[in-house]
């Protein structure tokens, strides 16, 4: 097999050639038809992420077949279209396992991090955390529902039933997906992008946001919840201004710089603060019988595997909309 894989952080991805793995007990073989690139990979390799400490290969948006089954594995088949998500395992034994939570897990693996994922034309999986995909839509629009979809979903529970009006900070890859579903469930759509990214906007609005604008900038009406996908602290005071009395804020990502002080005031009147981490195989469950009916389009650019480092790059300067995939 042939994977992009990460050495130490700070350094470009390297393009290797590895044994064919086996899967062990429990585990499935799956030959890659593409992988979405998430901003976590970008925090692993940039080092905002603690270095896991051995060598790893990123990725965990992977859409492919089983092409081999281990031992036991059961209600999966060879051939059978399967994603493969950020969760990769969990213990089932800690008390977050056990209260439902396991994306809390005390002792959990994360695919394309702790263990290895999708840049590659093979990976290695926890059968138990891979979900069926059937044979709808093809695997590079696929790809970005397995993070950035997931996540977004999780997030926008979070946000609560009761919100109807929704600002999403940062209208990226998960922004473009989840306000799809939330328009499709009647509620509106604020999109606030880095100020005077008027392309970034355009896009918010041909999705169907009721308005958009930067992230400087107050929406028309105070809004019942608020989202953040971006990275910057300094969205968090910024989504407590634009939210009305009672409003949630939600915190999506997984790394975020510091969160500057600001007034007390912004935070009274029972505006609530709250952070979403990872997300459990319910959650894949239900984004994912819910992501056809919704009608999702994901808008994607499509990058060979070897070109993963560009994909980075251009992740990280904003040079695309919605969501970058790469294909072996
Ligand atoms: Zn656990
Ligand atoms: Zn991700």
């Amino acid at each position: 097999m042939h994977a992009m894989r990460l050495t130490a952080p700070h350094t470009p991805l390297e393009w290797v050639e590895l044994p064919d793995r086996v899967p062990g007990p429990g585990e499935i073989r799956v030959r890659v038809g593409a992988c979405g690139v998430c901003r976590t990979d970008l925090h692993v390799v940039d080092g905002d992420l603690p270095f896991p400490g051995h060598p790893v290969i990123p990725g965990h948006e992977i859409v492919g077949r089983i092409d081999m089954l281990g031992q036991g594995v059961e209600g999966l088949a060879l051939g059978q279209r399967v994603g493969v998500p950020w969760l990769g395992h969990t213990c089932g034994a800690c008390r977050y396992c056990h209260a439902g939570r396991e994306n809390l897990c005390d002792h959990p693996l994360f695919t394309g991090y702790t263990r290895d994922g999708g840049y590659a034309t093979a990976a290695i999986a926890d059968a138990r955390y891979a979900f069926p995909l059937g044979e709808e839509g093809d695997d590079v629009s696929l790809a970005p529902l397995l993070c950035a979809g997931l996540i977004g979903w999780r997030s926008l529970v979070m946000a609560g039933d009761d919100a109807r009006s929704v600002g999403l900070y940062g209208f990226g890859a998960a922004a473009h997906i989840i306000a799809q579903v939330a328009i499709w469930q009647g509620r509106s759509v604020y999109g606030f992008t880095r100020p005077g990214d008027g392309p970034t906007q355009d896009f918010a609005r041909s999705l169907g946001a009721a308005w958009a604008g930067g992230s400087d900038e107050p929406p028309p009406q105070p809004l019942d919840a608020a989202i953040i996908f971006a990275p910057v602290g300094a969205l968090v005071p910024a989504a407590l201004r634009a939210v009305r009395k009672g409003g949630r804020v939600v915190c999506a990502g997984i790394h975020m710089s510091d969160i500057p002080s600001f007034p007390y005031d912004l935070l009274w009147e029972e505006r609530q603060l709250v952070s979403v981490a990872n997300l459990t195989r319910q959650d894949g469950i239900d984004f994912l019988s819910l992501a056809p009916k919704a009608g999702i389009r994901t808008q994607t650019t499509r990058y060979a595997l070897r070109d993963a480092n560009q994909a980075l790059a251009d992740l990280r300067a904003g040079r695309f909309e919605g969501a970058a995939v790469l294909v072996p």
